[in-house]
């Protein structure tokens, strides 16, 4: 790590050097940005081990560190078993053979800090006390931040830079200047150790990752080597006595015997440390962007740790928040537009993950009646949940008008396509490369759907299908033409946005 003087400004300064810190400057600085990354020294704090989803790779390949990646031979898990809701076990592997991550979390984000020090971020080792903004606007680009950093430099120093990613996780630098939300979802406290067995253990998917439910809690266990497994478990701190002077070594061992089959993995296994704890509870944001900021990662919202998708999460918030920051910092007069767009985009993403996680509750729930399961099992409104990204396209397929739009196109003879009256192009942001862009969309009404804006649907570019729909007197013809000039898409998903814009009137054929 660079144990440089900090520079007195920076294009970006970004506030931690987790996944989503390290992500976001990896990225910004390849694009080139002048990039300072502030980031806590926590080389003696415990690290969790952390299991990610194979989907994972493609992220690390678009934030260039795939190679390095694979160089430091993670273990490789080949999917997951659950005990979940059921004494029954569940044993899944990713699909296709594909292969997740089993991550000490401290060497992976090394892994990642190192990679952005070799695209020319200046990482410097210090605690961030506080961010202050000297712009009252709405939008990036147009503000001094003033940095105050501590830790090894003895006096704090002030950094200019035109934007801030807080990237500080739970910390929430900035978030906790008025923007986190934490609602009423009832609080999870993880407590985890580090299991170590000389021999292994003797497991059908010794690199999977384990769940199991029990009564008030669960349980979790990453293998990290044949030899070396974390065991963590979720428990409501409120059903604790560690708020009265309880030993936090007793309780977890009181948790992990209530499992059935994770407290197995302690039989002739050595504790190799002192269990630590720490908080896991959910939390959103009021709002993801302002003056001259964005919060990234776990700075933004934290889901339940149950999905696994908290790291991959964090990479593609910042992945996201590196092409808002470069819109802003390149094209200033987009800067509103995409702020707003990140802020609806990491709605709808904690959204979606706790409608999963509620789901999950939910299933054992209905085994284990008790407030921890029951507590969870509802979507509290207190969070904030962002509108669904996509439209419900099962529910579409059904919609009368559709049918009877997909029947029409079967029997014509001929077509004759033509803007329909209840035609509405809109101007939404939207993605082209790095830079958050205004991009055409279909406003359209379905009565199953209600009111949609659309650009694509199933991959097929609604407002260039009007464009060219016209042209061309039979579907098959279209349908080729299309595929010649546009991204390629299969005759089924053609054919339901055909119907789309005929139901919903943005076409007719006269
Ligand atoms: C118990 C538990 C289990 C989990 N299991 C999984 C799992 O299996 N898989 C998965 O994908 N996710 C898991 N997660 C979620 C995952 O840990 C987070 O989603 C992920 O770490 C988010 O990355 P981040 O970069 O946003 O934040 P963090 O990883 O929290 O990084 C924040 C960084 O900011 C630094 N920082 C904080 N304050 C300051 C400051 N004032 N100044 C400078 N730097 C600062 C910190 O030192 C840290 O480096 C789990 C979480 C918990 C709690």
């Amino acid at each position: 790590m660079t144990r440089l003087r900090v520079p007195s400004t920076s294009d970006v300064v970004i506030v931690g050097g987790g996944p989503a810190g390290a992500a976001a400057a990896n990225v910004l600085s390849a694009w080139g940005h002048a990039v300072l990354l502030l980031t806590k020294s926590e080389d003696t704090a415990p690290t969790l081990a952390e299991s990610l989803p194979p989907s994972c790779r493609k992220l690390f390949r678009a934030i260039g560190v795939l190679e390095a990646i694979d160089k430091a031979k993670f273990l490789r898990s080949t999917g997951n078993t659950f005990w979940w809701g059921s004494d029954e076990l569940r044993s899944e592997r990713f699909t296709d053979g594909e292969l997740g991550y089993q991550v000490i979390r401290r060497e992976f984000d090394r892994v990642l800090r190192t990679q952005a020090e070799n695209k020319n971020v200046t990482v410097v080792q210090g605690t961030v006390k506080r961010v202050e903004f000297d712009t009252g606007e709405m939008s990036l680009g147009g503000g001094t931040v003033h940095v105050m950093a501590g830790g090894e430099h003895a006096n704090p120093v002030v950094v200019s830079a035109r934007a801030v990613l807080d990237c500080s996780g739970r910390a929430g630098v900035i978030a906790r200047q008025g923007f986190r939300r934490y609602g009423s979802a009832p609080a999870t406290l993880a407590i985890a150790g580090v299991w170590e067995r000389p021999d292994g253990w003797s497991l059908a998917e010794p690199t999977h990752t384990l769940v199991e439910a029990y009564r008030d809690g669960w349980a979790w266990s990453v293998p990290v080597s044949a030899m070396r497994r974390y065991l963590t478990v979720m428990v409501d701190p409120r059903e604790t006595d560690l708020d009265r002077g309880g030993q936090l070594a007793v309780t977890y061992r009181r948790e992990l015997a209530k499992t059935r089959q994770i407290s197995r993995l302690t039989d002739h296994a050595r504790l190799t440390t002192e269990p630590w704890a720490c908080d896991a509870s959910v939390y959103s944001a009021d709002r993801y962007a302002g003056p001259a900021f964005l919060l990234v990662g776990d700075a933004a919202s934290f889901i339940d740790p149950l999905s696994s998708f908290g790291v991959k999460k964090a990479i593609a918030s910042a992945w996201m928040a590196a092409i808002v920051t470069n819109t802003c910092l390149v094209k200033p007069e987009m800067a509103e537009a995409a702020c707003e767009f990140y802020t609806a985009r990491e709605s709808e993403v904690f959204s979606s993950y706790a409608v999963q996680a509620a789901e999950y509750f939910r299933d054992v729930a209905a085994k284990h009646d008790h407030p921890f399961w029951t507590g969870r099992s509802d979507l509290e409104d207190d969070l904030g949940f962002g509108s669904p990204a996509a439209i419900d396209l099962d529910a579409l397929r059904l919609d009368p008008a559709m049918q009877a739009a997909f029947a029409d196109l079967k029997v014509w003879p001929e077509i004759t396509l033509a803007p329909g009256d209840r035609l509405q192009v809109e101007r939404w942001p939207g993605i082209a490369g790095r830079e958050v862009v205004l991009e055409e969309r279909l406003g359209l009404e379905m009565s199953t759907v209600g009111r949609v804006a659309l650009r694509f649907v199933r991959g097929v570019d609604l407002p260039a299908l009007v464009r060219m729909a016209g042209d061309h007197r039979q579907v098959p013809d279209l349908f080729e033409a299309y595929n010649q000039r546009y991204s390629e898409v299969n005759l089924p998903d053609f054919l339901g946005a055909l119907s789309l814009l005929l139901a919903s009137g943005a076409l007719r054929n006269t």
